[in-house]
């Protein structure tokens, strides 16, 4: 099997081995914090290299940055092999429930939550965003709304993978989310509550005007119960976007997050001077700080850009890592810097 917490090469021959669905073996050797040439795309865990090559069509192009993090994050909730989409993980009722949202370098910013059947909620919150008064619908309402703005309804059933790891998860039925200490790759149906029950996919993107989107998607904590929602679509927690300062996004236990505005928080402390890794080491140390002795029970994960195109991550435990593409880098897996040795 892949290695797949190896790094992909920054060539063009990674390019080639990425499209032709190889994960390659590379260092990474990019400062994090060395001003990044635009248009960028960074995003979260290994599967972000897939995803940050489909915000690159259009970003190369000459694109925006909010058609970019759509399109990158499409890719991800597409692929039947990660717990994003309607191929991830489901509640402990045996359904797939899914969290998305998006936002642009105007404060334009739209959210799904507990939506099902649809394959690409990113879309429906950006729909949300364009088309409605509103910053969030939520289950039911969600649906209502996706499917009167023509799209479709999946079947109401799990992946193969899914279905093997809701079955094994039944054997205790209990919910103990210890998640995404390391880096995922392909769905894991390891023990349950084990290492990697879920999986999410942030982006940020820069363009070539220099403004400033991004975008997150999730199928959420794997077994979480009915009607759970995590930080992961919540503006400010999961995803927050200031042209003028930067953007940030978060992966990881979602309610750790949320208590304390994550991304807005990351945001803020690169307002007030702090490059994009020492701003999310900081929101990261201020997790730490609040959970005390339970701090090694979680995962918790932020990516940054800065208005300058200055990029970082910054995670609670070991394994974390975030992809990163430019016009130099063209495709990278970059391992992030952690708290608990
Ligand atoms: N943050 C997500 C949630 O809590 C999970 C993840 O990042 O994998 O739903």
């Amino acid at each position: 099997m892949t290695n797949r917490r190896k790094f992909l090469q920054s060539s063009a021959a990674g390019l080639a081995a990425l499209a032709a669905g190889h994960v390659g073996a590379v260092a990474a050797t990019l400062p994090a914090a060395a001003p990044a040439a635009k248009p960028l795309v960074i995003s979260t865990w290994d599967a972000g290299l897939a995803a940050n090559l489909g915000a690159w069509k259009l970003l190369s192009q000459g694109g925006r940055a909010l058609d970019a993090v759509e399109a990158g994050v499409m890719v991800t909730e597409a692929s039947q092999n990660c717990c994003v989409g309607l191929g991830g993980n489901p509640d402990r009722d045996g359904i797939v429930t899914l969290d998305a949202c998006i936002m642009d370098h105007q404060f334009n910013c739209g959210a799904v939550a507990a939506l099902e059947r649809v394959k690409h909620p990113i879309q429906v919150a950006r729909r949300v965003m364009e088309r409605t008064p509103h910053v969030m619908l939520v289950g039911e309402g969600a649906q209502q709304f996706a499917v009167a703005q023509g799209f479709a309804l999946e079947p109401q059933r799990l992946s193969a993978d899914a279905t093997k790891a809701y079955r094994e998860w039944l054997k205790t039925s209990q919910y103990k989310p210890v998640v995404n200490i390391e880096n995922s790759g392909n769905r894991k149906v390891g023990p349950v509550g084990g290492p990697n029950n879920h999986d999410t996919i942030a982006m940020l993107a820069q363009d070539a005007q220099g403004n400033l989107s991004g975008s997150c998607t999730t199928s959420g904590m794997g077994f979480k119960m009915r009607g759970r929602v995590g930080d992961s679509p919540i503006i400010g927690s999961g995803l927050y976007v200031d042209n003028e300062v930067g953007a940030a996004a978060a992966t990881g236990q979602g309610e750790d997050v949320v208590r304390m505005a994550g991304a807005h928080t990351v945001v803020e402390l690169m307002r007030q001077g702090l490059t994009p890794t020492a701003a999310c080491r900081a929101a990261v140390e201020r997790i730490a700080r609040i959970k005390g002795d339970k701090a090694r029970d979680i995962q918790v994960c932020f990516i940054a850009v800065n208005r300058q195109g200055q990029h970082g991550a910054f995670a609670l435990q070991k394994g974390f890592s975030y992809a990163v593409c430019n016009a130099e880098t063209q495709q990278l897996l970059l391992p992030s810097d952690y708290l608990l040795r």
